[in-house]
């Protein structure tokens, strides 16, 4: 059965899809606490560790996770101000959807068959099952590395309870060349395959909270207004890459937000325009004010 979960997944483009096994995986429940610990946490990750490390309490008869990558490296545009991984439609949709057609193919072909599909904002790490499933393995910048797609990937993963062999993981890491350390415009790599994610660029980019001089400054060190891609940008594993083979993340791309339309926009009308997209989700005014604090324009409302 394994072989025709990967002929369907191949037949809807997904190439990469690999299966973790099901915990409880201890080695990253060691991984949060310490986390935990030290205040590494930004409020966005879940809750509960038990939850995260332990995929019977998502679904009690669960046999193995299937776990598939999206990736969505394409040539990007001059003069792009917003991160790489928003330029498509928001990828939950597209990730979703087709995680929905493999649940749905199983269903027909496997008697009892259940399953449930998360991407991003589900209750287990998705970086650690893509490692888990064979995917992938660890950068110094906490990015998963997948030999052909570099780290330019979504993760999407669905829980179910059917057992399908599992992959194993890569004995691998990155090259450890330091560069992604080096650049970091908050200096939060912490060189053990970690990050301190508080002062992250990416999540200071997201807040809604006010920004304080530190998060301003970090910000200002590079003119992308929502995200981050710096530590990938510098790694030698993204350099001659592929770029996607799923069309999804090639079509009705947007590189460029513009200042004024922003500004000029109402709330709503930013909504229906951009609605669908991943840097909107934190809504316009947090654009709006990224854009000021880079370009030192005086804040307005
Ligand atoms: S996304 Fe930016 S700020 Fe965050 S770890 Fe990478 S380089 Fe540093
Ligand atoms: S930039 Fe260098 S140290 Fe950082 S993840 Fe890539 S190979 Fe590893």
């Amino acid at each position: 059965m394994k072989d025709k979960l990967i002929k369907y997944c191949n037949s809807i483009g997904i190439e990469k899809v690999g299966i973790s096994d099901i915990g409880p995986y201890e080695d990253l429940k060691k991984i949060l606490i310490n986390r935990e610990k030290k205040g590494y946490v930004t409020g966005l990750e879940g809750a509960n560790i038990e939850e995260r490390i332990n995929p019977k309490l998502t679904m009690k008869d669960v046999k193995s996770i299937i776990v598939c990558l999206f990736p969505y490296h394409v040539e990007e545009e001059k003069g792009a101000n917003i991160s790489n991984y928003t330029y498509s439609k928001d990828y939950h949709y597209i990730a979703h959807e087709k995680l929905n057609l493999i649940g749905e193919y199983l269903i027909e072909e496997i008697k009892g068959f259940k399953y449930q599909a998360y991407v991003d904002m589900g209750p287990l790490v998705d970086r650690y099952l893509g490692y888990r499933a064979g995917l992938g393995f660890f950068g110094i910048n906490a990015h998963l590395i997948n030999d052909d797609y570099g780290t330019y990937f979504f993760i999407g993963y669905i829980i179910n309870n059917h057992f399908f062999e599992y992959d194993k993981p890569l004995q691998r890491t990155c090259y450890q060349c330091m560069r992604c350390v080096k650049a970091c415009p908050g200096q939060i790599i912490l060189g053990n395959f970690d990050i301190n994610p508080v002062r992250c660029r990416s999540f200071i980019t997201q807040k809604k909270k006010d920004l304080d001089e530190l998060d301003k400054k970090i910000i200002k060190k590079d003119n992308i207004i929502f995200g981050c891609d710096i530590c990938q940008n510098v790694c030698p594993h993204n350099k001659g890459i592929d770029i996607t083979r799923m069309e999804e993340f090639k079509e009705n791309l947007i590189f460029k937000l513009d200042y004024d339309e922003i500004k000029g926009m109402s709330n709503k009308g930013f909504k229906r325009k951009y609605g669908d997209r991943a840097f909107a989700w934190r809504g316009r005014k947090v654009i709006k004010r990224n854009y000021e604090v880079i370009n030192d324009i005086k804040i307005e409302d």
